[in-house]
């Protein structure tokens, strides 16, 4: 579904990603590891054509993506769910899932009503739709941000630190969340500080280092890997 060959891309000249190589099949939950500044939002951003790659490929369903509009992107079937959730606080949380859709409101119509899927996933969603988004707790806000990701039915669903700030009961709950989201169908990458739950979930992860890919594998070898147990899973 995805192939990123030798990116590379900078802020300035701070060079944040090294050369990545990552590639995505249909259908897998991957996740992207590292500690912070890493690159991995920068790797989002570079996908969901936020941050423009100064060299390499990034090849989506065929075709090469690095220089399309995030709109574009959006109406192609990539959708992101940033990192802090970047919620409209003002509006309300339906208005908030309206503008989800917006790139995609002309072919919505021919699909399942993208409200009915969020809400059967995000009940507390259904029963908050008219209260404003900044009003919500912080859990309440990254189901919000999901939901917000999901209203444009994406194939490909990129998801920066859904676990950042919640309570252990509520993590457990996004992580269900996300396993049942890839249970219809939609492919997920997956951005993480918190690697233990990310490589439970996931398939295979990519670990970053100062904008390099460090390791890459299956997430259950990676879990017991020395290396990555003393650097992120706390050596236990
Ligand atoms: P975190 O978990 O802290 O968000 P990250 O792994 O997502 O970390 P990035 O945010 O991608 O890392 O940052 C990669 C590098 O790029 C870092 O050195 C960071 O300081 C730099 N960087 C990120 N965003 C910007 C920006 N808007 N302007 C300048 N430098 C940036």
């Amino acid at each position: 579904m995805l192939k990123i060959t030798a990116l590379n891309a900078y802020y300035d000249n701070i060079h944040a990603l090294k050369n990545i190589d990552l590639e995505i099949q249909e259908g897998e939950i991957v996740s992207l590891i590292g500690s912070n500044g890493a690159g991995k939002t920068s790797t989002l951003s570079c996908i969901m054509g936020l941050l423009r790659a100064q060299s390499g490929s990034i090849i989506y369903k065929g075709r090469d993506i690095s220089a399309s509009s995030p709109d574009k992107l959006v109406g192609e079937g990539i959708s992101l769910s940033p990192e802090g959730r970047e919620v409209f606080p003002g509006l309300t949380v339906e208005e908030n899932l309206r503008l989800g859709m917006y790139s995609r409101r002309d072919r919505l119509h021919k699909s399942r009503d993208p409200f009915s899927r969020v809400h059967e996933l995000f009940p507390r969603l259904k029963e908050r739709k008219a209260q404003a988004a900044g009003t919500l707790s912080g859990g309440e806000q990254q189901m919000l941000a999901i939901g917000r990701a999901l209203m444009s039915d994406p194939q490909l669903l990129l998801l920066d630190e859904p676990s950042m700030g919640l309570a252990p009961n509520l993590v457990l709950l996004i992580f269900e969340l996300i396993k049942e989201i890839n249970r219809q169908g939609v492919t997920i990458l997956l951005v993480e500080q918190n690697a233990n739950m990310a490589l439970r979930l996931s398939g295979r992860a990519y670990v970053l280092e100062t904008g390099r890919i460090a390791l890459s594998g299956a997430s259950k070898d990676l879990l017991t890997d020395d290396a990555i147990r003393k650097a992120y899973l706390g050596n236990h």
